[in-house]
C-alpha cells in the first residue's frame, strides 16, 4: 500500500462526489419530495423503494434495512472495497489527484485507478493488434464468420491477443506498469520457467466493463485448434480486486440506460450473443461472464428495473432449450418466487442462440425471439410435458403426475388455477382431474399467500407517539441544521425518554465537532449508526420553511414536556414528605418546584405557534 491518503483529500473527495450521481450508477433514483430521492435498496431485496438519498447532505439511508452513511460508505459497502480503494475510485471519478502521506509504507501501491488504467491500456493494445496483418486474421475470420464486421468489433472494443509470450507484458511495462500491478489485474501470470508471461495468447478478446464503464477484465476465446491450444474455449479474468464475476454482466454499461427505460433486460449466454442482440436492436441484452446467473446479478438488474414505487419489468432469459436451461427453469419453483411473475424465457424453435439467429434470419429474427417470450412457469411445465408421449393415456397421466406438484408449488394463489386450466388444455384432460391431482400433491394445509415482509419496523415502540415524534424532530434538527439548534445545550438531562434517542444525544454531546462524519466515525454500534443516518435524511416535519422560529418552538415544546414530567415527580415527592418532620427537605423540594414551574411557563410561551 502507498501511504495514507491525506485527510484534506478525503474530505475534498467526499465533498465533491455527488452522492446521487454515485448511487445513480447502481440504482434508479426518483424524486421523493423535499429534495430527496429514493430507489430500490441495493443492500436488501425489496419491491418498493425505501432507500433514500439526500443529495444536499450527502447521505443515504434505507428505512428497510437501516443501512446508511455517506458516499464513501455507500461505495465501500456496495463494491466491497477498502476505505482507500473507495476514496481512490471516487477521486478518479471527479478527476482529482490524491496525495498520500509519506509517513506510510513507501512501497509502490496497488490502487484501483492504476489497475483500471492498465486494463484500459491492455484493451487498446488488443484492439490495435486485431487490425494488424498476420495471425490476427484468425480473429477477424472468427468475427466475420459470425456476422460481425469491423464497425461491430470496434463498437464492442473486440481485440486480439497476439500469439507471443509477452507482447502485452512488454508493452505495458514500457508504459510504466509494475509487475505487481499487471499480475494483480490478471493481465500476466508467472511462467513455468520463472518470470511473467501474458495471460492470453492467440485469442480473441472482449473487454469486460463494469456498470460505470471501466474496463475491469477480459473474456478471451481460443482461436487455435485443440491440439495446438489445450486451454479452455473461453478464458475469463480470474477474480481480481476489479473483476468479481458474480457481480459483472457483460454489456451492462451499454445496456443500463435502455434497461431502465424499457424496463426489460434480456439475459443471453455469451459475448457474441450480446453483440448480436445489440446490433439487432435488442439493446437491453447482457450476459454473465463465465458463471451462472446468480443472486447478485438479479439484484443488480432489479435495481435498474425500478419503476416509480415498485419493481415492474421483464427479465427475459434466452435459454438454448437444452437440459441445462430446463433445469434452471425448474429451479424457479423452489425459489422464493418473488419476481417470477416478471421472469420470461425465450427459446428459438431450432435451439439457436441470438448470434446464430441473426446470421440465419437477420436482425428481425433476434427481435422476434424476444417478442415470443413465454412466462417462466409455462416454459418449465411445457418442458416437463415434452418428455412424455401425451398421445397415450399412460403418457398423459405420467406427465400430470410430474407437473401437478410443480403447480402446487406456485406461491401466488391466483396463478395456480390459471396453470391448472392451461395444463388441462396442454394435456387434453378435464380441468377437474388436473385440479384434484394438484390438490393431492400439494403440501398439507392451505398455502399461505402472505406477502413477504419487505421491511422491518425500525423499532418496536410506537414512534407515532407525539412525544417520541417530538424527540425525533429535535434530534433531526440537531443533525440536519445544527447551526440553528442553539437551544440544544439547554436541554434537560432526561429530555429523551426513548433509549436509542437518549443514546444518540449522549453520542452527539461526546463528539467535539458534532458533524455527522465525525459522529459516524466514533460510533460502532450498528443500530446507533443506522439511527444517525436515518435521522440525517428523514425530512423535518414542517409545512413551511425550517425557520429559527419553528426550531425554537419544538425545542421549547420538548423541554416543556420534560419539565412537566419532572414537576409531576416532585409533586408526588412533596405529597409523601411531612412538612413538619422533614422541614428542610420539604422547603428545598418546594423551592425546586417553584423554579421548575417558572421554567415551564417560559418554555410554554416559546412553544406557542409550534407546528407539530
Ligand atoms: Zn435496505
Amino acid at each position: 500500500m502507498a501511504g495514507r491518503i491525506r485527510d484534506e483529500d478525503v474530505a475534498y473527495v467526499r465533498e465533491h462526489s455527488h452522492i446521487d450521481d454515485v448511487v445513480g450508477d447502481y440504482v434508479q433514483l426518483k424524486g421523493a419530495g423535499g429534495g430527496q430521492k429514493k430507489g430500490l435498496c441495493p443492500f436488501h431485496d425489496e419491491k418498493s423503494p425505501s432507500f433514500h438519498v439526500t443529495p444536499s447532505k450527502g447521505y443515504f439511508h434505507c428505512f428497510g434495512c437501516q443501512t446508511g452513511g455517506d458516499v464513501i460508505a455507500f461505495l465501500m459497502k456496495l463494491e466491497h472495497l477498502t476505505f482507500t480503494e473507495t476514496v481512490e475510485r471516487l477521486a478518479e471519478r471527479i478527476g482529482y489527484q490524491l496525495t498520500y502521506d509519506s509517513s506510510g509504507p513507501s512501497t509502490p501501491g496497488i490502487n484501483r485507478s492504476r489497475l483500471v488504467a492498465a486494463n484500459t491500456a491492455a484493451a487498446k493494445f488488443y484492439q490495435e493488434e486485431l487490425g494488424k496483418p498476420g495471425p490476427a486474421q484468425f480473429g477477424r475470420d472468427f468475427l466475420n464468420g459470425r456476422g460481425f464486421d469491423r464497425a461491430a468489433a470496434e463498437l464492442f472494443g473486440v481485440g486480439y491477443a497476439p500469439d507471443e509470450w509477452d507482447a502485452l507484458y512488454k508493452h505495458l511495462s514500457g508504459l510504466g506498469y509494475t509487475d505487481t500491478e499487471l499480475n494483480t489485474a490478471g493481465l500476466i501470470k508467472e511462467g513455468s520457467r520463472g518470470g511473467f508471461i501474458d495471460r492470453y495468447r492467440n485469442r480473441l478478446i472482449w473487454p469486460v466493463k463494469d456498470i460505470s464503464g471501466d474496463v475491469v477484465g477480459f473474456g478471451a476465446r481460443k482461436l487455435a485448434s485443440d491440439e495446438k491450444d489445450q486451454g479452455p474455449k473461453y478464458l475469463n479474468t480470474s477474480e481480481t480486486p476489479l473483476y468479481k464475476k458474480s457481480q459483472l454482466l457483460y454489456g451492462l454499461d451499454m445496456a443500463k440506460k435502455e434497461i431502465a427505460k424499457k424496463r426489460q433486460v434480456v439475459i443471453v449466454e455469451g459475448y457474441t450473443d450480446v453483440m448480436a442482440a445489440h446490433l439487432a436492436g435488442v439493446t437491453t441484452a447482457v450476459a454473465t461472464c463465465g458463471t451462472a446467473f446468480g443472486d447478485d446479478h438479479i439484484r443488480i438488474i432489479r435495481r435498474l428495473l425500478m419503476d416509480d414505487d415498485a419493481f415492474r419489468g421483464e427479465v427475459i432469459f434466452t435459454f438454448d432449450g437444452d437440459a441445462a436451461g430446463q433445469k434452471a427453469a425448474l429451479r424457479a419453483f423452489d425459489d422464493d418466487q418473488k419476481f417470477v411473475a416478471q421472469t420470461f424465457v425465450a427459446v428459438a424453435a431450432n435451439g439457436m442462440d441470438p448470434c446464430d439467429l441473426r446470421q440465419t434470419g437477420g436482425d428481425e429474427a433476434v427481435r422476434d425471439l424476444v417478442a415470443r417470450r413465454v412466462p417462466l412457469f409455462e416454459f418449465a411445465i411445457k418442458s416437463v410435458i415434452a418428455g412424455y408421449d401425451t398421445k397415450t393415456p399412460e403418457g398423459r397421466v405420467s406427465a400430470l403426475n410430474q407437473v401437478a406438484p410443480l403447480i402446487s408449488k406456485i406461491k401466488d394463489a391466483s396463478l395456480r388455477p390459471e396453470y391448472v386450466r392451461s395444463v388441462a388444455a396442454w394435456l387434453g384432460m378435464e380441468v377437474d382431474v388436473v385440479t384434484r391431482a394438484v390438490k393431492s400433491s400439494g403440501p398439507k394445509g392451505s398455502h399461505s399467500n402472505q406477502p413477504l415482509l419487505e421491511s422491518r419496523p425500525s423499532e418496536s415502540v410506537n414512534l407515532k407517539d407525539p412525544i417520541l415524534m417530538l424527540e425525533r424532530e429535535v434530534l433531526k434538527v440537531k443533525l440536519q441544521v445544527s447551526e440553528l439548534a442553539a437551544p440544544w445545550s439547554e436541554l434537560e438531562p432526561e429530555v429523551f425518554t426513548y433509549a436509542p434517542y437518549a443514546a444518540l444525544r449522549a453520542r452527539i454531546d461526546e463528539s467535539p465537532d458534532q458533524v455527522i462524519t465525525d459522529l459516524l466515525d466514533r460510533t460502532e454500534d450498528p443500530d446507533l449508526r443506522s439511527l444517525i443516518t436515518e435521522l440525517t435524511v428523514e425530512p423535518i416535519r414542517t409545512d413551511g420553511e425550517i425557520s429559527e422560529r419553528y426550531i425554537q418552538s419544538i425545542f421549547a415544546r420538548l423541554r416543556e414536556v420534560a419539565l412537566s414530567r419532572e414537576i409531576a415527580e416532585i409533586k408526588s415527592t412533596l405529597q409523601r414528605l411531612n412538612p413538619v418532620e422533614n422541614e428542610a427537605e420539604y422547603t428545598e423540594t418546594f423551592t425546586r418546584l417553584v423554579g421548575l414551574e417558572a421554567k415551564r411557563r417560559t418554555q410554554k410561551e416559546l412553544a406557542i405557534g409550534e407546528a407539530l
